[in-house]
């Protein structure tokens, strides 16, 4: 696809062909349809994926050049990163003899930054402190045709202490569009944002995440977790990728299958003293392993690079902990795959992830060989054998079935004891949850002491 596609001008198309853009990046493409409506919108976005152009490219053609007032501040949290912006605007220059775009930044003397007042700038890129020295304190310049507010690198200029130079910006700009780019999305973020900015239309605002993440729910039929991550790693070679187990003794198994196998791979887990878990995290970082066999406490924190697949031997409990893993691959834009084994023991657990309305295609590990089969769920029988519930979980439920019973049916009340039985339920499984993460978070720091006695 070409930028010829967006409703821009042939100026523009011109001016990035001239550049050697011959076609947009994943994330131009999610951004600019929505910012060219004046759509503000949460950008997951780190360097090196085109964010500067995903804003710059809606801004250029949203601006009247014909008018000298400012329409677009682009707010960026170091002078380095202010003045690449600005570079990159100033190339489009060429293009449009009329642009005028300025950099106002702790780069230069504020008095040189003054010197547009006359003719003031349509675009303005800079840093806060001196974007609100001229923009807010001296009130030199008309902004009431400022329509867009770029915040570059949001999550560091919130953690560099700049939060109040972009909340008085915001109040003082009120621009209608807010453009926000993040290299990671907090939950609540927006809520904040639109608590912190009400200057800012921050309503209706989209998130926009790298998305290049497929899942995948694999049917490893009667082979066992060991053999079919084998069969898997032989079949798929991935460049790196991460096997999660819920369970530390289900990963001895594993372990001792790709040794016999000859299938390199590093061992994680809370199980490893501090100084051999630092060690496996420089060897899975070295980039010379394929595999990595893991507990889940490698799904958080710690950032790994280049992750192109994740396997979850098993559906873990929790869909939380399912995102976690899956999110470990196609980090920063790149596209990635998350595969989750399942058998008939544990069909219902794969449903239960699809009742989280994620977004699996279907295969099966055939005689070695992963095969794309779309009616593989629906072939399995229904109804697993149930594990029996704890006698005070099953207790809960009933005093819950209780409490909602009513004499005369009313509209929703099935839903309500379904609701209130679901509640009991979630609870116990948080509860189980927590106890494993206790338990391999304990047996780790039982290793650290026993280690520190050494
Ligand atoms: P950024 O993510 O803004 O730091 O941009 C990274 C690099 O990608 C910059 O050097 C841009 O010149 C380049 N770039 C931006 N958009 C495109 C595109 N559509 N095609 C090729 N290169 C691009």
């Amino acid at each position: 696809m070409s930028f010829a596609r967006f409703s821009i001008d042939k100026r523009l198309v011109g001016a990035l062909e001239s550049f050697g853009y011959k076609e947009p990046s994943p994330i131009q493409e999610k951004v600019i349809p929505g910012a060219l409506r004046g759509e503000s919108m949460l950008v997951q976005a780190p360097t090196g994926s085109g964010k500067t152009h995903s804003f710059l490219i809606p801004i250029i053609a949203r601006t009247d050049f014909d008018l000298p007032r400012p329409q677009a501040v682009i707010v960026a949290p170091s002078r380095e990163l202010a003045r690449q912006t600005y570079e990159f605007c100033r190339a489009f220059a060429r293009f449009y003899p009329k642009m005028r775009v300025r950099l106002w930044s702790s780069e230069t003397d504020v008095s040189q930054n003054e010197e547009g007042k006359s003719l003031p700038p349509q675009i303005v890129v800079g840093t806060p402190g001196r974007l609100v020295d001229l923009l807010v304190q001296r009130d030199d310049y008309p902004l009431t045709n400022v329509r867009t507010l770029v915040l570059d690198e949001a999550d560091m200029l919130f953690e560099e202490g700049y939060g109040d130079d972009v909340k008085s910006l915001a109040d003082r700009l009120g621009a209608g569009q807010a453009l926000v780019y993040s290299a990671t999305l907090k939950p609540h973020l927006v809520a904040e944002l639109k608590k912190d900015f009400p200057g800012i239309d921050f309503e209706g605002t989209k998130e926009v995440t790298p998305g290049g993440l497929s899942h995948h729910l694999v049917d490893i039929k009667h082979v066992g977790k060991a053999r079919a991550l084998v069969d898997f790693m032989k079949a798929r070679r991935p460049y790196l990728c991460l096997a999660f187990s819920s369970k530390k003794e289900d990963m001895k198994p594993v372990a001792d299958l790709l040794r016999n196998e000859g299938i390199d791979y590093v061992y994680f887990s809370g199980a490893l003293s501090e100084r051999d878990r630092k060690k496996a995290i420089r060897e899975i970082r070295s980039g010379k392993h394929a595999l990595v066999l893991t507990s889940d406490l490698l799904a958080r924190g710690i950032d790994l690079a280049g992750v192109s697949d994740v396997v979850s031997l098993d559906v873990p409990p929790e869909i939380e902990f399912y995102s976690h893993r899956a999110g470990r691959a196609a980090r920063f834009g790149e596209k990635g795959d998350s595969w989750a084994f399942y058998n008939s023991d544990t069909v219902a657990d794969a449903r239960r992830l699809l009742a989280e309305g994620i977004p699996f295609d279907y295969y099966v590990l055939k005689g070695g060989e992963l095969v794309s089969d779309p009616t593989s769920l629906e072939k399995k029988a229904r109804g697993p054998k149930k594990k029996a519930l704890p006698e005070e979980e099953v207790k809960e439920i009933k005093i819950a079935k209780a409490l909602t019973r009513k004499k005369r049916v009313e509209p929703m009340h099935r839903k309500k004891t379904q609701f209130a039985i679901e509640k009991v339920k979630r609870k116990y499984r948080r509860k189980a949850i927590k106890a494993a993460i206790r338990a391999e978070i304990g047996r780790s720091y039982a290793m650290k002491a026993k280690n520190k006695k050494k």
